[in-house]
């Protein structure tokens, strides 16, 4: 079984992968497996690519294991696109995700439903020594009225309302929310070239 390091410190994002990764022979590690859970990446570039990229570059060369990473955008057509390309940092610094969820809506207070319209754009970069493959999902949707805290879910999940469906992804079973996406997508279109390594 080959090894594949997911460089993310975000548990609920390894919990998806071990789920949408599962029918391969492939062993996940996780960033504390491999003793890299303190390395900081400057996730500085201003495209999901590029950040996925240096991301799944430097753990790579750090590990010597084949790499995952990804990288996920919000867009949110009433706000010109914001939070953009780092949602991680909606807001400024120092918030928890429920402040940033909070500030999300209340920058959206008064816009009408059909008017909340946005997307989940992930980019996967996987990193083989010094190549770097990349691969791109997306996922519509709109921002929900009120932060919907009593579910599942990580990030934005209690405030996304994927397009066909009234509840926010913190109702969505896991196995649903892979199939549909942002990461699931991006996921589905990686796994032809995992598949060839693994093989070969
Ligand atoms: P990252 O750069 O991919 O780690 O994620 C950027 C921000 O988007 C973080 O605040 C994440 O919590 C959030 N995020 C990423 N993926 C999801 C998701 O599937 N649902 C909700 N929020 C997400």
């Amino acid at each position: 079984m080959k090894d594949l390091l997911i460089g993310t410190s975000n548990p609920g994002k390894l919990r998806e992968y071990e789920e949408l990764l599962a029918g391969l022979p492939l062993r996940l590690m996780s960033l504390k497996d491999v003793g890299l859970d303190t390395m900081e990446v400057a996730e500085d570039a201003d495209t999901l690519e590029a950040n996925a990229s240096l991301k799944a570059l430097a753990y790579a060369r750090a590990s010597r294991l084949l790499t995952l990473a990804d990288d996920t955008g919000l867009f949110v057509d009433a706000l010109g696109g914001a939070p953009g390309v780092y949602p991680a940092r909606y807001g400024g610094p120092g918030l928890t995700m429920a402040q940033r969820r909070h500030r999300l809506l209340g920058e959206l207070t008064g816009v009408p439903d059909a008017q909340r319209t946005a997307r989940f754009v992930c980019v996967i970069a996987l990193g083989v020594g010094d190549e770097v493959t990349q691969v791109r999902g997306v996922c519509e949707g709109r921002i929900a009225p009120v932060d919907d805290e009593g579910g599942e879910g990580f990030g934005y999940d209690a405030i996304f309302i994927p397009q066909g469906y009234t509840v926010s992804w913190s109702h969505v079973p896991m196995a649903e929310k892979n199939r549909i996406s942002h990461r699931g997508q991006a996921a589905q279109a990686i796994l032809p070239t995992l598949r060839g390594l693994v093989k070969g």
